[in-house]
């Protein structure tokens, strides 16, 4: 078959460079690829484009949300493997042991910015130790 003459930039090109369209007896677009792009693209950054674009998304609303709901089902990020949560437990447990002279830093440096608090709930926890016993032992 004849490579086709593109209708706008008139440069013979390869069948492959000329998108399908049915209807044409050759079944291809008479501009090519490249052209089509450019000329759809102007048009659509008209206002007249602009309203057109609108109206269609308008119209097809629901076929468009269905489309994107399927295409990101199917481009969705791998999902993280599931662990469960003895799994994780048993990881920071781990963690924490192999790293506990920083744990330990974290902690104190918690405390003193948070003594005040820290000291309200010493005394809750005594408080309710005193109690629970006084009522144990009653
Ligand atoms: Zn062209």
């Amino acid at each position: 078959m004849d490579s086709p003459t593109c209708g706008h930039c008139h440069q013979i090109k390869p069948e492959a460079e000329f998108h399908r369209r049915r209807a044409s007896p050759n079944g291809r677009q008479r501009n090519c690829k490249l052209c089509q792009r450019q000329l759809v693209n102007a048009r659509r950054a008209t206002a007249e484009g602009k309203q057109v674009r609108l109206a269609y998304v308008a119209r097809n609303k629901l076929r468009i949300q269905a489309y994107n709901c399927e295409w990101n089902r199917h481009h969705a990020p791998p999902r993280a493997k599931r662990t469960s949560s003895a799994e994780k437990r048993e990881y920071h447990r781990t963690y924490r042991l192999a790293h506990m002279d920083r744990y330990r830093g974290y902690a104190r440096k918690y405390y003193w910015r948070n003594v005040e608090r820290e000291r309200e709930r010493a005394r809750i926890r005594e408080y309710e130790k005193y109690h629970k016993n006084k009522a144990a032992a009653a």
